[in-house]
């Protein structure tokens, strides 16, 4: 079999590995992108992209119940779950047909296949065309991940669902059982909530989010409420059975076992990396477990070889894959760089948001730092009240030595919009000054973050100060 040659391939086409193989185009380097699904991956085929599709549809339904508050009179509103799903449909249409405009105008050659490695050089993949050899100097290693399946629950019943089956529901359960509290869970069980399903949430740990500011996540269980969602903590689902008309959920609680009666269960309990679907026991590369181990310039244990995204050691963000991947495009053309980032921010789309970056106020202390915490409630921000939504708060964390922003959690309306600034406080070293000497436009939500950077220092002038400063 003849084998085809290029620079460098990129295996994966998701929001790591197309734009690695974007960016490899505009420096000039021969390049195939292998993909054996999703143009796009997961993240806009059934990840970020539709389900915030959704839960913009969940959050507008319930705004539209609410309208009366503000004098806005509309009958009560209802679903149509088809035309939603349509409307999901041409987001992520447009999205994925961009990925492969954008690699084609890029001079990036794209192959639809399934590949494994036959050397770490040499990738075959088998695809409607049949089986192809490939070669290159570099490959990128960018597979992606895939949800977890636990005992007793297999993804191929019809009444358990991952979620990319519960992204694409044909109607909104009645009720629902969601078993792991992280984020996707509560995303997407708190979208259907909003539109009427009944939601049980069973996580393990002894909170919502494990590992999230426990603060925030008070916050998020009051709303959770609110939304009729159950919430049982240090529970353990042990099995379900067909039942009369649903299904039989049985789990274990400090107060003994418990079942419940549901129309579907939707697990999340973590995703996995792909790393065991492309033969890289032919590659010799070394593992951190299940994923890759690379280091600051994507370079895994094998010279020539390079992994970025989900596969690798680090958050699972779509955002973190990207980095990682222009990183390491640059590298593969030659060019002294490294990820060097700070920090990279998380944003929970739940209602309302939260967003992160840098540490948090229980890991700076943990890390031993000493710290000076500005929070500024949303209720005290003119714009947040004039939007009618008030519920949450900015908190930002200082090093009490330097006054050095060591991060801000926001938990709130716009928390996934607010952050990047507090991002970019992080990687340029900000002190506290720096933000609240920078005049913010008012009103917006953003003079929360002037204003939390004041209050670190306790002058604040829109809250009263825990410990006012009098003069600098
Ligand atoms: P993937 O997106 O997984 O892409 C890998 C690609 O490789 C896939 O398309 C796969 O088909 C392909 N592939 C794998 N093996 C092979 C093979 N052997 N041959 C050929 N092709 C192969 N992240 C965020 O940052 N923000 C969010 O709001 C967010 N929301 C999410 C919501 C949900 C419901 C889910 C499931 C995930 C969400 N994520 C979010 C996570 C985000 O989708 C991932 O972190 C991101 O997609 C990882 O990118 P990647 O390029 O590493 O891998």
């Amino acid at each position: 079999m003849e084998t085809i040659r290029y620079q460098a391939i990129v295996l994966g086409a998701g929001p790591g590995g197309y734009p690695c193989a974007i960016r490899l185009g505009q420096l000039g380097v021969k390049t195939l992108v292998i993909e054996r699904e999703y143009w796009g991956g997961v993240c806009l085929n059934v990840g970020c992209i539709p389900s915030k599709a959704l839960i913009t549809a969940g959050k507008r339904f319930e705004e539209i119940k609410h309208a009366d508050q503000m004098g806005i009179i509309v009958g009560a509103p209802a679903i149509d779950m088809a035309k939603l799903q349509a409307w999901k449909g041409t987001v992520v249409g447009k999205l994925t047909k961009g990925v492969g405009d954008l690699l084609k105008g890029n001079g990036v050659d794209m192959v639809q296949g399934e590949a494994k490695f036959v050397s770490p050089k040499v990738l075959e993949v088998t695809g409607s065309a049949g089986v192809q050899r490939y070669e290159a100097d570099h490959i990128v290693i960018a597979v992606g991940s895939r949800p977890i399946e636990i005992p007793g629950f297999s993804f191929k019943d019809g009444r358990i669902l991952d979620s990319t089956k519960a992204l694409a529901l044909p109607e909104v359960p009645k009720r629902l059982a969601v078993i792991g509290g992280g984020y996707i869970g509560l995303e997407l069980g708190g979208m259907l909530a909003k539109v009427g399903s009944q939601v049980t949430v069973i996580e393990m740990a002894d909170q919502l989010l494990p590992g999230f500011d426990p603060e925030v996540v008070r916050l998020i269980s009051r709303r959770l409420k609110k939304d009729k969602v159950t919430v049982e903590l240090k529970a353990q689902a042990l099995g379900w059975e067909e039942g009369e008309g649903g299904a039989t959920l049985r789990f274990r609680t400090p107060e003994g076992e418990k079942s419940l009666e549901v129309d579907y269960i939707l697990v999340t309990v973590g995703r996995r990396p792909n790393t065991d679907g492309c033969a890289l026991e032919n590659t010799g590369v070394a593992m951190e477990g299940r994923f890759i181990k690379t280091d600051r310039q994507l370079k895994t244990s094998v010279s020539g070889l390079y992994a970025i995204g989900d596969c690798t050691t680090g958050l699972m963000l779509a955002h973190k894959a990207t980095h990682e991947g222009e990183v390491c495009a640059e590298v593969i053309a030659g060019h002294n760089v490294s990820n060097d980032a700070k920090t990279v921010p998380a944003v929970v789309f739940t209602d309302p948001e939260i967003a992160t970056a840098g540490l948090m106020e229980h890991e700076a202390k943990a890390k031993g730092f000493e710290v000076k915490v500005g929070k500024i409630p949303f209720g005290a921000i003119g714009r947040a009240l004039t939007t009618g939504d008030t519920d949450g708060f900015i908190k930002l964390v200082a090093n009490a030595a330097n006054n050095r922003v060591l991060g801000v959690t926001i938990v709130g309306p716009h928390a996934s919009d607010l952050i990047s600034e507090c991002a970019l406080m992080i990687e340029m070293d900000c002190e506290c000054m720096d933000v609240g000497l920078t005049i913010h436009p008012h009103p917006t939500l953003g003079e929360g973050i002037m204003e939390a950077a004041k209050a670190a220092l306790g002058e604040a002038v829109h809250v009263m100060n825990a410990k006012p400063r009098a003069a600098h």
